[in-house]
């Protein structure tokens, strides 16, 4: 799964949750989750980066965003955020020395689980609705707490 998936359902659940160390057991769990469900990495080295700059993008948000930080009071978006992106640091591992897949240390990530391909428009529609459909119920949480504090 794209690693800004990984950060955005991460920063939602942690969003929901409102605690911080439940936000990050939370992120992390979601993570294999994701990584099983049938996606389509990336072809090329620039997909992979492209994906990092979008997902490094979504945390400076989170961090750095004022109506973020008012919100995130607890830090559990970032906890969150943190928890779900934190396991595919292993990946980074390739870009200073030849890795096989076997040697990572996540089972989903060494194909002792599986790893599920598809194509690359339904891993499109599905991600893309993955991340509406989070950001759907942050809004209306974001929502009920507009009503429940005025
Ligand atoms: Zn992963």
């Amino acid at each position: 799964m794209h690693w800004t998936t990984h950060v955005v359902v991460g920063a939602t659940a942690g969003y929901l949750i409102d605690r911080p160390l439940p936000s990050l057991i939370v992120g992390f769990a979601s993570h294999p989750l994701l990584d099983m469900t049938p996606h389509h990495d990336p072809d090329h080295e620039i997909g992979y980066v492209l994906d990092a700059v979008t997902g490094v993008g979504a945390l400076s948000i989170l961090l750095f965003n004022r109506l973020v930080r008012s919100e995130d009071r607890h830090r559990a978006i970032l906890w969150g955020a943190i928890g779900g992106a934190l396991p595919d640091t292993e990946l980074l591992v390739k870009l200073f020395k030849d890795i096989e897949t076997e040697d990572y240390m996540f089972p989903w990530h060494n194909g002792t689980l599986p790893h599920r391909q598809t194509h690359l428009s339904r891993s499109v529609i599905l991600q893309t609705l993955l991340i509406v459909v989070m950001l759907s119920l942050a809004w209306l949480k974001f929502r009920h707490m507009q009503k429940k504090d005025s």
